[in-house]
């Protein structure tokens, strides 16, 4: 079975990040970014709910692979790119 494609849903209270493997190039910017929520030590590796979920945002919004994504789900303002 490919697994090239393949996107993990890790669902958060009010985020849910999405992860692509394929196109993680490890840059490790989240690691470095939000450690307390990226751990590629600890099963399962994002804990979404590790930190506050704009700050999260940030982070995944740094993502330079594009691997990874996020969808806020708490009707929390949408910071991404949308005019005020
Ligand atoms: S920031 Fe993106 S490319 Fe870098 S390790 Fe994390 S998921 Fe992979």
């Amino acid at each position: 079975m490919s697994t090239r494609s393949e996107k993990k849903a890790y669902e958060g209270r009010s985020i849910t990040v999405t992860f692509e493997a394929a196109r993680c190039r490890h840059a490790a910017e989240c690691v470095r970014g939000l450690p307390e929520v990226f751990d590629t030590a600890r099963r399962p590796w994002i804990r979404p709910d590790g930190a506050e979920a704009g700050r999260l945002a940030e982070v995944v919004r740094r993502c330079p692979s594009g691997a990874l994504q996020y969808e806020r789900v708490d009707g929390g303002e949408e910071t991404a790119g949308r005019p005020a």
